[in-house]
């Protein structure tokens, strides 16, 4: 075992609840479900969501407006809804979800429902006709679907592949082994992270990772191996974590995307994190998972 396998935490991951997809057209339960007042409610206008110190508001079905009536599903004996309003009238109580993603890690049991109920309030926000014949769509099946009446198609929630890979070299687990971490145009000086990009339509996710590692640094890499995943809605996305082996250390940088790039042995990266050097990858995504369990250590 290498020690790429230690601490393969994902933030986001961690805890979920059951969707109950069955229940999604079970009209007489969902009204059941909708007048119980223990059932939890997250109001969504357009795609932000009401919060308070940082954290989302669940309020009691009593006090959600009319929208979308989407069933998240059951968690721990509470069912949970969100309301998906077409409504940009909001306040600065209003958040999007970059306002409060590091915020969910202190709530975990909630934070597969609003990543659920924000993946689903960006995909209304932006499918309002159907792709085919033009017409209003009608939402059906609690939120999930949205039904042409016209041409009689149905449209289903969409979720972009993004691959997001630690680039390493050397004998896995030794102290020559190498991890890339790059920096982005634009950003600042000592913000370093994994390499990442989308998947191509007819792509594999490991050649995804190989073509974009290529396009970036121009490292060629050999074997790809799967990490982890954790949902990323801003807007559509899924993170799909990978160990990528490079075949050998030369750079080629993509001067439009890449600032720099530089190569670190696990006690040059625990070092460039101690003095500063190094900006700490941001605390939910995968590039810290990725890197934590490539160095065997946490470094929030
Ligand atoms: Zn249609």
């Amino acid at each position: 075992m290498t020690s790429t396998r230690l601490l393969p935490h994902l933030a986001l991951s961690r805890r979920s609840h059951d969707r109950l997809g069955v229940r999604r057209s079970d009209d007489a339960w969902l009204a059941e479900r909708w007048a119980d007042p223990k059932t939890r409610v997250l109001v969504i206008r357009g795609n932000r969501m009401h919060a308070a110190d940082g954290q989302p508001t669940w309020v009691s079905p009593a006090d959600a407006p009319d929208g979308v009536r989407t069933l998240l599903g059951q968690h721990d004996g509470h069912t949970y809804f969100a309301v998906i309003v077409d409504d940009k009238e909001t306040g600065p109580e209003w958040v999007g979800l970059r306002a409060v993603v590091a915020n969910l890690l202190a709530d975990p049991a909630h934070a597969p429902l609003v990543l659920h109920a924000i993946g689903l309030a960006e995909w209304h926000l932006v499918t309002k006709h159907c792709p085919r014949c033009g017409a209003s769509l009608t939402p059906r099946a609690a939120g999930h679907e949205l039904h042409c009446p016209d041409c009689g198609r149905t449209q289903f929630p969409r979720t972009d592949a993004a691959v997001i890979m630690a680039v390493v070299h050397g004998e896995p687990g030794t102290a020559e082994e190498r991890i890339l971490l790059a920096r982005g145009a634009g950003w600042p000086e000592a913000r370093f992270s994994t390499l990442a990009g989308f998947l191509e339509p007819g792509e594999t996710l490991e050649d995804a990772v190989r073509r974009e590692v290529d396009e970036e640094v121009g490292v060629r890499v050999g074997d790809v191996e799967f990490f982890g995943n954790q949902p990323w809605p801003l807007p559509a996305s899924l993170m799909l974590g990978y160990i990528a082996h490079a075949d050998d250390m030369t750079l080629h940088l993509d001067p439009d995307e890449i600032a720099e790039a530089r190569w670190f042995t696990r006690a040059e990266l625990a070092a460039a994190y101690d003095d500063g050097t190094l900006l700490r990858p941001f605390g939910v995504s995968i590039s810290q998972s990725l890197v934590e369990a490539w160095l065997g250590a946490a470094i929030s």
